[in-house]
């Protein structure tokens, strides 16, 4: 019986693990720690790093992308305030391990991925995980997503040299914006931007981080 319910999930432990690892970090949101040990970082990563799958480090995915290191993607997470009506923004699918962090958090995730084979990749991984509240584009998020704005929660999760003007403008009032900013994989910020009520806004640093560059187009 114990052998079968090891083999019908493997990585279990190390799930629960990596949460432990996360809160001894510092990551007090009991949603978000519950939501990352709920998601299988096992399916999102490449077959040869399965075994680190839940290490806390990023790793490579396809096509020269990573996927954010477990603490940031909790942190990030924590950041935007979610609950379970908010209506979330993110630009840049990239394997899909985020956006289903936070579709256990929210109503709806609304994710955005310039590279066509990494979205079709992390959209299989959505049907298989039965994650039915995200909905997918194949486009650039520096554009946002104006037909579905505005947003009470957007997350980049690459690097933009400015904040993109299109995501402010699809903050709804009263919406918070996470966004790694910087030109150079060096002395990036992740910022926290605050829309209040009256329209204007206020930011925040929160750390140093290291992802990706934002680009513009599509491939
Ligand atoms: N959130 C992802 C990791 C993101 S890596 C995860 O959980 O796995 C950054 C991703 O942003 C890459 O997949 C990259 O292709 C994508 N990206 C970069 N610029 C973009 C843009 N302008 N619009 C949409 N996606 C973009």
């Amino acid at each position: 019986m114990q052998a079968q319910a090891a083999n019908s999930d493997p990585f279990q432990e190390d799930r629960a693990k990596l949460a432990l690892t996360l809160r001894r970090a510092g990551v007090k949101n009991q949603d978000v720690l519950k939501a990352i040990e709920k998601t299988p970082r096992d399916l999102f990563v490449p077959e040869n790093f399965k075994r680190h799958a839940y290490d806390d480090t990023a790793l490579p995915i396809d096509l020269g992308q990573t996927i954010s290191q477990p603490l940031i993607v909790a942190m990030m997470t924590d950041a935007l305030e979610l609950h379970s009506r908010a209506r979330v923004l993110e630009v840049g699918t990239g394997s899909g391990y985020q956006a289903t962090v936070l579709s256990y958090l929210c109503r709806r995730v609304y994710t955005v991925e310039r590279i066509k084979d990494l979205l079709s990749a992390a959209e299989r991984r959505f049907r298989q995980l039965d994650r039915h509240n995200i909905t997918t584009k194949h486009g650039d998020g520096y554009k946002g997503w104006p037909e579905q704005a505005p947003f009470e929660c957007i997350m980049v999760t690459a690097a933009a040299p400015d904040v993109p003007r299109a995501l402010i403008e699809q903050l709804a009032p009263g919406g918070r914006l996470v966004v790694p900013v910087g030109g150079g994989v060096v002395g990036q910020e992740l910022i926290k931007i605050v829309k209040h009520e009256d329209g204007s806004t206020s930011s925040s640093d929160l750390c140093g981080v290291r992802f990706v560059p934002l680009l513009e187009g599509t491939l």
